[in-house]
């Protein structure tokens, strides 16, 4: 198995040397492929270059861990009424203004003595997993903070989660490699990706990012892994990703692969950066999601 095994010492997956004899490394995680100086960090904050070589810090630092019904993620058409043991740990490759989780996204790996987290080997995780099975846990989900910038840790868990016959979910802002997809991909049963707009100005305005790889990502896992169940989920703000036909436009694109695909509408709250607009109506939340069963069966609001 890939990776190595303490926080400390994780050797970072998907890197290169940077020509010049200046120790600097390119990481290869997510399209931002940030060019990293010795001893700087990523704009993940959780992937450091520490002598040349790049290090994933928040390996096996898990900040929340939770046994949440599957709907939560949210799910709604991979395994109904079931239960899944949801770990996040920190970091994020976005910085959405309006993002809910910040406090655990946009910060590095805390002082191990601030009492901010845990750490769990992927051995461990996995069989918390198992020991919940009587409770109606099926697996392992990924979320809480962006996934993949754990990459390594995600990677050895859902290994040994797949081992023990159990399913890992994944929910994640769809912002990374190629690479990265197809190493983890035969690994995990189910993704829920974040559509976040269908505008790359918001993308770049509101999130740091940009839109073309996430719809790269949804495409990829569409094609070339069918049988990883997928769902999408766009949190709808006024004014900024609410029009009909920025609505519109989603589910059209997304009925490309299959009118089956789920799509969750969901009302956003003000938080962190974004203090307003106000949340969407309900009633206009269920317009649009009207609008999107022009071209999708399975359209769901949520946050109502
Ligand atoms: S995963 Fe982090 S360090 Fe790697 S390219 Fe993305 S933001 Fe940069």
């Amino acid at each position: 198995m890939k990776g190595v095994t303490d926080q400390k010492h994780c050797k970072a997956l998907l890197q290169e040397s940077l020509s010049g004899g200046s120790n600097r490394v390119r990481c290869l995680l997510c399209p931002h492929r940030c060019e990293i100086d010795e001893g700087s960090l990523g704009r993940c904050r959780v992937r450091q270059n520490i002598e040349g070589v790049l290090y994933a810090l928040s390996y096996g630092a898990v900040s929340s861990l939770a046994l949440d019904p599957i709907e939560k993620k949210p799910f709604t058409q991979f395994h109904p009424g079931s239960f899944i043991l949801s770990a996040g740990s920190f970091g994020c490759n976005l910085g959405c203004k309006f993002c809910q989780n910040h406090e655990i996204s946009q910060h590095s790996v805390p002082d191990p003595d601030s009492g901010l987290f845990g750490m769990l080997s992927p051995d461990e995780l996995a069989f918390r997993a198992m020991s919940f099975k009587d409770r109606g846990n099926i697996g392992v989900a990924y979320t809480y903070n962006e996934p993949f910038v754990n990459y390594e840790f995600m990677l050895e868990t859902a290994q040994l989660v797949r081992t023990a016959d159990m399913l890992n979910a994944v929910v994640t802002n769809g912002y990374v490699s190629t690479d990265a997809l197809e190493g983890i991909l035969p690994f995990i049963d189910a993704v829920n990706i974040d559509l976040k707009a269908f505008s790359d100005s918001f993308y770049r305005y509101v999130c740091g990012g940009s839109l073309a790889p996430v719809q790269h990502s949804i495409a990829f896992i569409a094609e070339h892994y069918p049988r990883c169940h997928m769902e999408i989920t766009t949190l709808v703000i006024p004014g900024l990703n609410s029009s009909e036909n920025e609505i519109k436009e989603i589910a059209r694109w997304l009925s490309t692969f299959s009118p089956e695909i789920p799509l969750h509408l969901t009302r956003h709250h003000p938080a962190w950066k974004m203090t307003s607009p106000e949340p969407i109506e309900p009633y206009e939340l269920n317009m649009l999601a009207q609008t999107a069963r022009e071209f999708l069966r399975n359209v769901y609001v949520g946050n109502v």
